[in-house]
């Protein structure tokens, strides 16, 4: 009986604490705070507009204009000599990975205990928020389904990170990524990261699977080492994904293995490091997205930097010609450019800033500041379908914002760096208190 009176108390002291944490998490949310803009970027139309206000009230932008009238109450924060833009989106992510620059992907696999690559995660996603990141899409190399785990954490505010959506374990033919392994190993190891298909119903119980265990996204491996996925099993992904509207995107590092997922009806393709225009052609007119994961001239030196090897800075930058030439043409032929860094190098520089590199990269080929933004902010929502939540900043949409030190549109590469604020869902997630405002 003593028993239960102590349960009893016990559990209305338990109802009465949580109903003040929940009272707490309603004063936070609710928060009301004007932010005073020297500029912002406006992704929608793809300009800069000077000396905006922002009103964001709970987890929601309210209005965005001049002279916004705010209560006694509201929180002001003046920006007035930065810029502004809707929180960044890195379409392509693997926070569950990390290879060191002499190292092996499989090396992380077998040496990484599962609760070490999370706890490390957590690291990763700190850094992509502190970076201005507020929402990013994981794509594989995440054991089975720690991108889930990780994900869920963030959501249930166990961590912070930015918002994730996440693809489950990539789906492949028998086959993986995996290189060089001896006949006993392969099956063995390549299941611990990929979902290995064999046939058209394989396919299919593939996607149910990552359905079930609740993923936002289906990424397939068109070609792995060796083999790739049949027309057959890749449409077989695509109609199953469709039907329970996800999309589908692939990786495609090279112009003959894509054609077949084109056929197949995805969605979107990465990486494409040789496309020829007449693939961008057809993906333009078929409005497949593209996320060319290339990086910067200064990623490549951290790279030589960290492997201690020997580099000529004219003849790194000469290496990026034709990728940046690839990248105009692209832009040229109409296709839609979602921001994705695939970062997953220890570069010696935290997993935010490596991931950044990409869109200095995209500077470099020649694509304006706000070109550039629009694909790590407009386009990429699209990509996500989550067209008018994120990727902007306008009435109704998530109050995701990051604030950089000074002139975004015309001191770029500097200004990208200096992250003073980041807003996800009306909460201040990171405020540099070293950066002036
Ligand atoms: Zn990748």
């Amino acid at each position: 009986m003593a028993k239960k009176v102590k349960y009893m108390k016990s559990l209305i002291s338990g109802i009465l604490l949580s109903f003040s944490v929940c009272l707490n998490c309603f004063a936070q949310s609710s928060q009301t705070y004007l932010i005073k803009a020297g500029k912002i970027y406006d992704s929608e139309n793809n300009i800069f507009v000077e000396n905006q206000e922002i009103l964001i009230q709970g987890d929601k932008i309210v209005s965005v204009g001049k002279d916004l009238a705010a209560h006694d109450s509201t929180v002001i924060l003046d920006y007035s000599n930065s810029t502004i833009t809707p929180g960044l989106i890195d379409a392509h992510t693997h926070m569950l990975t990390e290879q060191k620059v002499n190292g092996d992907l499989v090396d992380d696999v077998i040496k990484q205990s599962e609760e070490t690559r999370l706890l490390r995660a957590v690291k990763f996603a700190k850094s992509y928020l502190e970076a201005g990141f507020t929402s990013t899409r994981d794509l594989g190399n995440s054991g089975q389904y720690l991108d889930v785990e990780l994900r869920n954490a963030i959501n249930k505010d166990y961590v912070v990170g930015p918002r994730m959506y996440v693809s489950g374990p990539i789906i492949s033919s028998y086959d993986g990524q995996f290189g060089g392994l001896p006949f006993k190993e392969h099956e063995k190891l390549t299941k611990l990261e990929y979902r290995l298909v064999n046939g058209t119903d394989d396919a299919r119980l593939a996607v149910k699977e990552h359905i079930v265990q609740s993923v936002d996204v289906i990424k397939i491996l068109a070609f792995g080492n060796s083999l790739p996925l049949s027309l057959e099993e890749m449409k077989a992904i695509v109609e199953t994904s469709h039907e329970n509207r996800i999309k589908v995107t692939v990786h495609a590092d090279r112009d003959w293995v894509v054609h077949n997922a084109i056929a197949a009806g995805v969605d979107g393709i990465e990486h494409g490091y040789n496309f020829k225009d007449s693939t961008f052609m057809v993906m333009a007119k078929k409005g497949i997205y593209f996320v060319p994961t290339y990086g910067s001239v200064e990623q490549a030196i951290h790279y030589y930097k960290t492997a201690n090897l020997p580099y000529d800075l004219e003849e790194v930058k000469k290496g990026f010609q034709p990728t940046q030439e690839r990248l105009r043409r692209a832009v040229e032929l109409g296709v839609v450019i979602v921001a994705g860094s695939d970062a997953y190098f220890d570069l010696g520089i935290t997993r935010g800033d490596n991931a950044k590199q990409t869109l200095l990269g995209y500077y470099e080929a020649g694509l304006k500041a706000n070109d550039v933004l629009k694909t790590a902010t407009f386009n990429a929502s699209l990509a996500l379908n989550r067209e008018n939540q994120i990727g902007v900043i306008k009435e109704n949409a998530f109050a995701d914002i990051a604030v950089f030190e000074g002139d975004l549109e015309t001191n770029f590469k500097e200004s990208l760096f200096k992250v003073q604020l980041v807003i996800k869902e009306g909460k201040i997630q990171y405020e540099n208190a070293f950066v002036k405002n």
